[in-house]
């Protein structure tokens, strides 16, 4: 545990650390910093560290002020490959205010409406991600070519020396990572550690996926997250585990022994939400072009996706969007390798909170292979076909815009039409193959 960092100049004294890396994450995801020698850290944890509004992607236009990100000293993480640099979660102002958009502050506010109706939400997230060569067109391990590859041993002991660097600096930062596996692609791994508060869980998840893409380059390669790099293969989900606590993180209220599946009242209403409000959560869940390949993709090789297509819920069952794999929580399949580590999060309480507000109701669990008898299904509707589909759904769920906040909603859906448009107008051979002789 390194969250003794309050005083960070003395945490660098006591670490021999010599840089600081004051990094914010914007509204794509992406993780950009500042970095700072230890001798200057004091005066950044004061005012922050300065941004040019329009390069932040947070919408901000040239016109607009510096925006500082300042750094929550809670957050700080020695680099286990490089230890005389130290990474810094940031929280992001402008003018003494705090960034309303800013994805880590978005989350900040849905985790203190959590508090107020006295609930604390802990989150464990299990990011998927392939280990590709560095121009990221194929797999690296050129051996790797088995049709059922879900946990190859072979496979995954040729990558041992990546994985083990990752699982050993994740045990020597106290996470507790407890498996690591060959997933079911070839090139595909996913790497779990212990679950914890969620704004912990989200700053973890930025920092494992800055990790994991370090550790894969240092051994000549590259890591992505990306949802469906490679068509034909399954894609990569971040799966999210959801439970909610009491306030002094003792009592699981998401547990009732008496209850279907062992989900107490208060869980089946935070479902509820989930399910009703599923269709816009796309739109922050699965945020790239990219992601509905991977929801919506036929079966593979081996004969599912594992990855959901359809608002359903269900009991240890792998094949649908909701899964309760055990009492006391709830596993949510639909995020990707793409989705923010912040707004993924952000969004599950956003409508969560609203399922608890109006006691909805998750509807009907359906047991069936969904891979096998989809089709049957009447009741669950499906999700959306593509990210326009699924922000058109965003920008049409008010009570979802407005909990995550009209400003993060308007930038967010600004900036992401804007990413679906540049895709739209984009010609491909595709159209000439099926057009050019019609
Ligand atoms: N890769 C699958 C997905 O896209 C998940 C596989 C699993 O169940 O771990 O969600
Ligand atoms: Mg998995
Ligand atoms: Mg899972």
């Amino acid at each position: 545990d390194q969250s003794e960092g309050a005083d960070l100049q003395e945490f660098a004294r006591a670490r021999n650390v010599k840089y600081f890396m004051v990094s914010y994450t914007d509204l794509f995801g992406g993780q950009r910093a500042k970095l700072v020698p230890a001798q200057a850290i004091a005066d950044m944890q004061k005012e922050g560290a300065g941004f040019a509004g329009f390069a932040t992607w947070l919408d901000l236009t040239p016109a607009h002020p510096d925006m500082l990100a300042v750094p929550d000293p809670s957050s700080v993480i020695q680099l286990p490959w490089k230890p005389e640099v130290a990474w810094l979660a940031s929280d992001c102002l402008m003018e003494g205010k705090g960034v309303a958009q800013a994805p880590r502050n978005t989350l900040k506010r849905l985790v203190a409406e959590a508090a107020k109706e006295g609930m604390r939400v802990k989150t464990g997230v299990e990011p998927e991600f392939f280990l590709v060569t560095p121009d990221g067109k194929h797999i690296s391990d050129e051996y790797d070519t088995a049709s059922k590859s879900c946990y190859d041993q072979q496979a995954v002991m040729r990558r041992y020396d990546v994985i083990a660097e990752i699982c050993d600096a994740m045990l020597d930062l106290g996470w507790q990572p407890y498996q690591n596996d060959h997933e079911d692609a070839n090139g595909q791994f996913e790497m779990n550690w212990a679950f914890d508060d969620v704004l912990a869980t989200a700053d973890k998840h930025s920092f494992f996926k800055f990790m994991v893409k370090s550790i894969a380059e240092k051994h000549g390669l590259r890591a992505t997250f990306m949802p469906k790099p490679f068509q034909g293969l399954t894609g990569s989900g971040c799966h999210a585990h959801i439970s909610v606590w009491d306030l002094g993180g003792k009592t699981n209220a998401f547990a009732d022994k008496d209850m279907e599946l062992g989900l107490s009242e208060k869980g089946r209403h935070f479902l509820g939400g989930i399910m009703k409000h599923a269709s816009a959560l796309a739109a922050i869940t699965n945020p790239t072009v990219n992601s509905y390949k991977r929801i919506n993709a036929p079966r593979t090789v081996s004969g599912a996706t594992w990855a959901p297509n359809t608002v359903t819920w269900t009991g240890n069952n792998r094949t649908h969007m909701v899964r309760v794999p055990g009492p006391g929580r709830f596993e949510l399949r639909l995020p990707d390798g793409a989705a923010n580590p912040y707004l993924m999060q952000a969004a599950i309480i956003a409508a969560g909170l609203s399922g608890i507000r109006t006691k909805a109701d998750p509807g009907q669990r359906s047991d069936i292979d969904m891979y096998k008898d989809g089709h049957t299904v009447t009741h669950g509707a499906k999700l959306p076909l593509n990210l326009l589909d699924a922000l058109r759904a965003y920008d049409d769920d008010a009570e979802l815009k407005a909990a995550m906040g009209e400003e993060f909603s308007s930038a967010y859906i600004k900036l992401k039409t804007q990413e679906w448009n540049s895709y739209a107008s984009h010609f491909t051979q595709w159209e000439r193959d099926h057009t050019l002789d019609v």
